[in-house]
């Protein structure tokens, strides 16, 4: 993949939901030896075991949900596949290996009236970092988080939403939930409720923001249309798709 790597020490290990887990990072050597932008992810994978490890070789890219203003890295993995999976039997102390962090779904500024993020499931990770940083560098009047996850124990940063409310009177977030899930990339509902009525009633000056939006495809494509039909222009509209 690249001949640049880092090493970083897992500090800490955070359970998010029953799928889900946090990873903060420090650094081999005391400097971070390189900066991000909310929203970039970089290639990650377990430091070689032993001298068999045929599954060392593959990296998969994760996005860095913490703040660059941060000491240690934080990335945040679904249990899902080979790489994933053997990072979530990871213990705090054992050591990862990283490419430089890349991707152009960062935040823009200036952000307008406010920020606008749709995230769904997984999805959440790189829009928190965004989050964090708006919040950290007071960046719109306005911070809207619609999330949408099956079901209430899945929620990932769940407490942390709660801070950020408490703390932020601009910010405000709407929770959904799906029914049944855990497939990588599900069909959109046809009645999921993020309709062109519910975003018109929530979103304050639609068409004095920039969105953001990391969920599974069905799901960004739905509510690009409603942005669209809403009159947003193409170019507030910024999407991830994995
Ligand atoms: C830009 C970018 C950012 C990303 N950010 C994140 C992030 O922040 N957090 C995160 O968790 N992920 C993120 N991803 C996804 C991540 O890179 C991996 O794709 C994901 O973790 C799956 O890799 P894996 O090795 O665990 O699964 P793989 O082994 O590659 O499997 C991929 C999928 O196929 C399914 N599968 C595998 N084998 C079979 C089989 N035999 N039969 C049926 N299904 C099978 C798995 O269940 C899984 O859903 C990101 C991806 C991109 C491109």
């Amino acid at each position: 993949m690249t001949d640049e790597t880092f090493r970083f020490q897992v500090d800490r290990i955070i359970p998010e939901s029953p799928r889900v887990k946090s990873f903060r990072l420090r650094p081999e050597e005391s400097e971070m030896p390189f900066r991000f932008r909310p929203g970039q992810h970089m290639g990650v994978r377990p430091a070689r075991q032993g001298l068999s490890d045929p599954e060392h070789e593959k990296w998969r890219h994760f996005s860095l949900s913490g703040s660059p203003g941060d000491d240690c890295l934080e990335i945040t993995i679904l249990r899902q596949g080979t790489v994933s999976d053997r990072m979530h039997t990871l213990a705090e102390g054992d050591w990862v290996e990283t490419t430089r962090p890349v991707g152009t779904f960062t935040l823009e500024e200036p952000v307008g009236h406010g920020p606008v993020f749709f995230a769904g499931g997984i999805g959440i990770a790189p829009i928190r970092s965004m989050i964090r940083f708006c919040m950290e560098e007071g960046l719109g009047e306005a911070i809207s988080l619609f999330a949408s996850f099956p079901a209430p124990e899945q929620v990932i940063y769940g407490e942390e939403m709660k801070t950020w409310a408490n703390r932020s009177p601009g910010f405000s977030c709407w929770l959904t939930y799906t029914g049944p899930g855990g497939e990588r990339n599900p069909p959109a509902p046809a009645s999921h409720p993020w309709d062109r009525a519910f975003l018109e009633e929530r979103i304050e000056r639609p068409l004095n923001r920039v969105y953001y939006l990391c969920a599974p495809r069905g799901l960004m494509e739905q509510v690009e249309s409603h942005l669209e039909a809403m009159g947003v222009p193409a170019e507030q509209v910024h999407a991830e798709r994995w």
